[in-house]
């Protein structure tokens, strides 16, 4: 058998990096758990093989170049203050609709509000509510800034930064050019 290379070990290692879960497709081995079985990877050892915790308990290495898995459609989603990795988004997606449809009030609120997050395609997920930017109306999570117009309105960050930019003279460019290097475009 030929070793790959290294770049194409990277490319595995950035493909898979530990914790991904995946689903098995075929495995050359009379001792490979069955097709559809699913796992986490722990690890990519120097030859490209991804170190397995299969959930059936096996810890056999998908063999580069002849064993194959796929990775599943994994969600991480928080709610009530809990967080948990979904292996695919439709087994989400089935228990969130259905605590949508068999609750009411502000529960059925939260489980709307991320079954939506689902259906957008959204990997990460919380039922949390936060924080309303008054000056630009977008959510935010970062710690706020106090607005300089009346020392007393919280506004996110970005706006914080605007308002500084805005005290001291900043033309339209220079403000762009500082929020593009906050967010790194
Ligand atoms: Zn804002």
């Amino acid at each position: 058998m030929r070793f790959p290379s290294r770049e194409t070990v990277e490319g595995v290692r950035r493909q898979y990096p530990a914790g991904t879960r995946v689903e098995l497709v075929s495995m050359d081995d009379p001792q490979a758990p069955p097709a559809g079985t699913r796992g986490t990877v722990t690890g990519v050892d120097d030859t490209g093989s991804l170190l397995m915790a299969w959930d059936n308990g096996s810890g056999l290495n998908v063999v580069y170049g002849e064993d194959s898995v796929r990775k599943l459609d994994s969600v991480k989603i928080t709610c009530y203050g809990e967080t948990k990795v979904w292996d695919t988004r439709k087994d989400a997606a089935d228990f969130f609709f259905q605590g949508m449809c068999e609750t009411e009030g502000s529960e059925c609120e939260r489980y709307t509000k991320i079954y939506a997050g689902l259906v957008k395609g959204l990997t990460e997920i919380t039922d949390e509510e936060l924080p309303v930017c008054p000056k630009c109306g977008k959510p935010y999570k970062e710690r706020p800034a106090l607005s300089r117009k009346d020392n007393k309105t919280y506004i996110c960050p970005d706006c914080g930064t605007l308002e500084a930019l805005e005290a001291v003279g900043a033309s339209e460019e220079e403000k762009k050019a500082v929020m593009d290097a906050i967010h790194d475009v």
